[in-house]
């Protein structure tokens, strides 16, 4: 029987994908080769890079002064990448908002190109909330903000408006909801979410922004040369990009970001509903910064939690344990998780 699966990331995506991906490792494209012996050179796979980078522009409505790139090396990469990139050699200086432990991890890596100033962080309230009130100015390289803080459940429902470029990790909520992706001078997401499988991320740049800084970098690191190369500039990692394509194909097919984000915003109501309803069930974070993808909740009554752990995987839920930092539990709700799912989750919830 197929599980209901919560699992924040490597996560469910849509079976179709799963189906033909699968038939495309026995049998490219009817070309008598598996999608994984073929070259990366090769004419139908340049066309699926091809394709992998359009479709990723028509979706976030973004024009020719955008470059999309698909890389390997995680989100986490992109920690280091996108200071390296951006932050000036000489009094390089960049501003972060700190939500969570992923964008801690990305301030971490950015102290090592220069000065990080935190403009705001919700560390000390275990980041219960998204802080709002700050500005970063232009004396900031570049502002840098996590969209959606995949474990403690929050998600900025709106971004500021800088003097300074924009940089987002949308690892957990890319093509989930409308959004003015124009807004943005950097985006990166790694693929295990609502993209694909692991081993891509997703990174779409705004080029006149690059080779500003006075930095020597390395040319696998340096944003500039995978542009100049198509995304090729070395083996790119194939089976991930294809099944991140038909994901994408998936969603365009399927009414594109908006219909997906009515189906998403469904699914939320009915588990926050309950959650809010139910006496024994409570998120970890404030109300207005709740996450429509990664619902971070507890059980307030100890004495329930075998009855409640057990009802749920006899019902067939898979993947719902909060992150270790955390703990409780932690429903994922990405963008191919079927309302069905959300329904028999709620209906173990009502039955405690
Ligand atoms: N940013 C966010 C918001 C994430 O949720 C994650 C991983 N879950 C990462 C970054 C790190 O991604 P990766 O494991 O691909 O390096």
């Amino acid at each position: 029987m197929k599980k209901h699966n919560f699992s924040a990331g490597p996560c469910i995506l849509p079976q179709e994908v799963f189906t033909k991906s699968a038939e495309a490792i026995l049998d490219f494209n009817g070309s008598g080769l598996s999608l994984l012996e073929i070259s990366h050179r090769s004419k139908d796979f340049v066309a699926v890079m091809d394709e992998a980078r359009a479709i990723v522009k028509r979706l976030m409505n973004l024009g020719d002064d955008y470059e999309v790139l698909y890389l390997g090396g995680g989100a986490s990469l992109q920690f280091a990448m996108v200071p390296f990139n951006l932050m000036k050699s000489e009094n390089g200086k960049a501003a972060y908002l700190d939500t969570g432990t992923w964008a801690a991890g990305a301030i971490k890596e950015a102290k090592k190109f220069g000065t990080v100033d935190i403009l705001g962080s919700s560390q000390e309230s275990n980041y219960s909330f998204i802080p709002k009130e700050y500005t970063a100015d232009s004396s900031y390289d570049y502002f840098h903000c996590t969209s959606n803080n995949t474990i403690y459940g929050t998600q900025m429902k709106e971004f500021p408006k800088v003097d300074t470029l924009m940089v987002c990790d949308m690892s957990s909520d890319i093509f989930s909801r409308v959004v003015d992706y124009s807004q943005f001078d950097l985006i990166y997401a790694g693929a295990q979410k609502n993209m694909g499988p692991a081993g891509v991320t997703l990174v779409v740049v705004k080029k006149s922004i690059l080779g500003q800084t006075g930095r020597d970098i390395p040319s696998i690191l340096d944003y500039e040369q995978h542009i100049s190369k198509e995304s090729m500039y070395n083996t790119p990692p194939v089976f991930p990009v294809y099944a991140t394509l038909l994901t994408l194909q998936h969603l365009e097919n399927n009414g594109g970001i908006a219909a997906a984000e009515a189906r998403n915003t469904a699914k939320a109501a009915l588990l926050y509903g309950e959650i809010d309803r139910n006496p024994l069930f409570e998120t970890f974070c404030v109300p207005e910064d709740r996450s429509v993808m990664n619902i971070s909740f507890k059980l307030l009554d100890e004495s329930k939690k075998e009855a409640f752990e057990s009802a749920w995987k006899a019902a067939g839920i898979s993947g719902l344990n909060g992150h270790r930092s955390l703990g409780g539990y932690r429903a994922s709700m990405y963008n191919a998780l079927p309302l069905e799912s959300v329904e028999v989750l709620v209906n173990v919830m009502k039955s405690l």
